[in-house]
């Protein structure tokens, strides 16, 4: 007999200052998933301590609409947003979707056929084109997803976005993970499940701004690595032992040297030369040693991951 139990799929919308984007994203992914049939639909909407007029917005909705929504006490960034609605989810399937319609809804059925047909615990959209993305940072992008792959414990495929439904038992291995500094793309693939990648052309943002400069990309970027990849401490360690292997030789070649041909003038030039390369790898591996030792810092103060301000949702 087949299961006639209707699923039901939490979606789950971080926003930050998306006053103008809220109710647009609203009206239109309602648009799509009503035409689903055999699943429910709930949202779970999280406010990331916006200074617009976002938690209003938010609020009007839950009132009309009968959703879920968390507002954090400040911002603390969306990765802190996504777990707190994963956190929230019920739902047999969760899915991320932003609110500023650059997760098109209309791919919501694809995800959904995929995950029955194949029967999958996740299925995640992957951006095919960077159009109207700057040259740059497209580069940088490529460049990240090259040495990730190569030297973390993880693989994670160019062009992903957090666009992702993901089954029950996906979502509470994720919530189980209890960092507090979270890189989600690197733990998606960390939990495993077998993931299906859909494509999608690139979309702008519906309204305002993204909040990310190249140089919070670029932080993102090694915040992500370390904590996927140990693999910079080795290459810390490989990198010390060679130069002072080659300290070693050089000071008997140069030892023998005097032995054989006597005393010549000091070089003073080749001295700090070598004086000023040492101090150069031994900050460089001091310094990476420090990104190290300062996560586990932090990550020891055990401090929750957000901070919740106001919720229509019961503790349970
Ligand atoms: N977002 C968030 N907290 C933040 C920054 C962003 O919850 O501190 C949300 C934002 O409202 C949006 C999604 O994360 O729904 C993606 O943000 P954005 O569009 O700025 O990033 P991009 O699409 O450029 O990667
Ligand atoms: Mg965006």
């Amino acid at each position: 007999m087949k299961e006639t139990r209707e699923k039901n799929i939490d979606i789950i919308v971080p926003c930050y200052n998306e006053g103008a984007n809220v109710d647009a994203f609203f009206r239109e992914t309602q648009s799509v998933v009503s035409e689903v049939t055999g699943y429910s639909f709930s949202y779970i909407f999280i406010d990331d301590g916006s200074d617009d007029d976002t938690l209003d917005r938010i609020r009007a909705l839950a009132e009309r609409e009968g959703l879920r929504y968390i507002s954090f006490s400040r911002n603390f960034g969306k990765e802190a947003a996504m777990y707190a609605g994963l956190r929230a989810s019920r739902g047999d399937f969760a899915v991320v979707m932003d609110a500023d319609l650059q997760h098109p809804p209309q791919l919501l059925p694809e995800m959904i056929k995929t995950i029955e047909e194949t029967g999958c615990d996740s299925c995640a959209a992957r951006r095919v084109s960077r159009k109207g993305e700057p040259k740059i940072r497209s580069f940088l992008a490529r460049s990240f997803y090259k040495i990730m792959n190569r030297y973390s414990d993880i693989e994670i495929v160019d062009g992903a976005v957090d666009f992702r439904m993901m089954s029950r038992r996906m979502v509470k291995a994720i919530v189980s993970m209890p960092e507090t500094q979270r890189f989600s793309k690197g733990i998606f693939a960390w939990v495993g499940f077998h993931t299906e990648w859909i494509e999608f052309e690139n979309v702008k943002r519906l309204a305002g701004e993204s909040r990310w400069s190249l140089w919070s990309l670029m932080k993102y970027a090694v915040d992500g690595f370390i904590d996927f990849a140990a693999s910079p401490l080795k290459f810390a360690g490989v990198f010390g032992s060679v130069t002072a292997a080659g300290a070693a030789i050089y000071l008997l070649i140069e030892v023998l040297k005097t032995l054989i041909m006597g005393k010549d003038t000091p070089g003073y030039a080749s001295t700090i030369c070598l004086i000023l390369f040492f101090g150069g790898v031994i900050t460089t591996i001091l310094s990476i040693m420090g990104e190290y030792i300062g996560r586990m810092y932090m990550e020891t103060k055990n401090r929750p991951i957000y901070i919740e301000k106001e919720s229509n949702i019961d503790e349970d």
